[in-house]
């Protein structure tokens, strides 16, 4: 509530600024840019994105889409808002290149999911800068990555080079509950974007010890949720006078069945690269047997033991946890039916059918139905021989020596999945650097990003877009 004056408030003093400092007198690229400057409107204008409450439900993201065109507007650079769905909206800015390479999209969604105010250190939309970081939700999921694109999209155009392909940014909605917004492109204006090279957005995974960064992880492959439900129905009755068959005990039976099932172990060529990337931050004997994991995993203990570690288990396998159950709503009545939810994640190239008729096997009781009840979202990947992953991985070592870059496959879901579907390379990249504790924040409590990373995030992914794009 107090949060929009104060919005309004910075975008007057924002534009008073842009009077100040006209745009582009650098357009070869050959002057010098003022970062400071620059690094100053992003802390400013991150602050200003935090407050915009586009907590999803309901999304609201029509009021994000709007600040954001504000600014294209204000730059001159040719933009769109396209609202979908009354308060639901998307956007799309464009700075033209010369056609000879293929586009690039940054990517971002503009919800963030809901934050409960009780237990933050501080309002989760007030913004507010506490011991070098800004507190906000969204601010590492992901608007933190769409500020660092619209900085790029900014500075471009003021001091870019002349670009070999346009530069699209491309803000949707929904991504956090149904995608609504990046499908509804996708049918609609893919006209628009299809035709690009590569997408960057969220899903890269970075590691922070103290001021080093130690692992850059570009996220070029995420698995898919396949969530099935699992129904058994049987003859009802009193608890005293137990049902051998009952729906409970079957479903049991088949649960137990399910827990024992060890799914096969594979390696994809991606996470075969992750294991050899960081092998050499191994402790022997484990840094040999990662620098040969796919030799390593032919020994079924090792690929036993390493495959049911957290950590790495869900890169080698389709995994399943059991997540909801219910049965009789009294102690004393055996119900006629019971059920459970199983969250199964597959690896990228998996067949959900497959999966299907395999589990139908391990449950051996044709009785309990299952049934899928989600959106599936077909599992694929990106290759990693191509010029935007050397790019990224040059420069991230360039500014950070002794930086691991690695290849990463997600556990999770990100929007890559639907645009490379179009046929487009897409990776899941920022020059964000976090703590463990500071990931907690991501979905959590106290969400914030480091005004450091924002600084040097913005000069750190404008070079990145600003060479691919020459
Ligand atoms: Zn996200």
């Amino acid at each position: 509530m107090s949060v929009e004056p104060r919005r309004v408030i910075a975008i007057t003093l924002f534009a008073v600024a842009l009077v100040v400092f006209p745009s582009s007198v650098n357009a070869q690229n050959g002057g010098t840019i003022d970062w400071p400057r620059y690094q100053d409107m992003a802390v400013d204008l991150m602050q200003q994105y935090l407050r915009v409450n586009t907590s999803n439900p309901p999304g609201n993201e029509l009021e994000a889409a709007k600040f954001l065109k504000k600014i294209f507007d204000q730059n001159a650079i040719e933009n769109e808002v396209f609202e979908f769905k009354p308060g639901r909206a998307n956007i799309i800015a464009r700075l033209k290149g010369n056609g000879s390479k293929r586009p690039i999209i940054l990517l971002s969604h503009m919800d963030v999911v809901t934050a409960e105010p009780a237990s933050w250190d501080v309002d989760p939309f007030s913004a507010v800068i506490k011991n070098g970081s800004i507190y906000g939700r969204g601010a590492l999921d992901m608007k933190g990555e769409g500020l660092l694109h619209l900085m790029t999209m900014i500075i471009l155009k003021r001091e870019g080079p002349l670009l070999s392909r346009d530069v699209i940014f491309l803000g949707t909605a929904d991504e956090e509950v149904d995608d609504i917004g990046s499908l509804w492109m996708i049918a609609n204006k893919a006209d628009l974007f299809k035709n690009a090279e590569y997408v960057l957005t969220e899903g890269g995974d970075n590691l922070l010890e103290g001021n080093t960064v130690k692992l850059v992880g570009v996220d070029v492959a995420e698995k898919a949720p396949f969530w099935l439900k699992l129904t058994a129905t049987g003859l009802p009755g009193h608890g005293s006078r137990p049902v051998a068959d009952s729906a409970t005990n079957r479903l049991i039976r088949a649960m137990n069945r399910i827990l024992d099932w060890e799914t096969p172990v594979k390696l994809l060529p991606a996470v075969e690269q992750f294991f050899k990337d960081i092998a050499p931050l191994q402790q022997e004997p484990l840094r040999a047997q990662f620098q040969n994991i796919r030799e390593s995993l032919k020994n079924p203990d090792f690929a036993k033991a390493l495959s049911s570690q957290r950590e790495f288990g869900f890169l080698l396998r389709n995994t399943i946890s059991i997540t909801m159950l219910s049965g009789s709503k009294q102690t004393n009545v055996i119900p006629n039916a019971a059920t459970c939810n199983l969250d199964v994640r597959l690896l990228p190239g998996e067949s959900p059918d497959d999966f299907l008729n395999a589990l139908r096997t391990v449950i051996a009781d044709p009785s309990i139905k299952i049934e899928s009840v989600n959106r599936f979202k077909q599992p694929n990947s990106s290759p990693i021989d191509k010029e935007l992953f050397s790019l990224i991985a040059r420069k991230t070592k360039e500014k950070h020596p002794g930086a691991v870059v690695t290849t990463k496959m997600l556990s999770g879901y990100t929007e890559s999945q639907l645009y490379r579907q179009l046929g487009i390379v897409a990776y899941g990249w920022a020059p964000i650097y976090t703590t463990p504790e500071e990931d907690e924040g991501v979905h959590g409590n106290n969400e914030r990003i480091t005004v450091k990373n924002v600084r040097e995030g913005t000069r750190e992914f404008y070079e990145v877009v600003r060479d691919i794009s020459r």
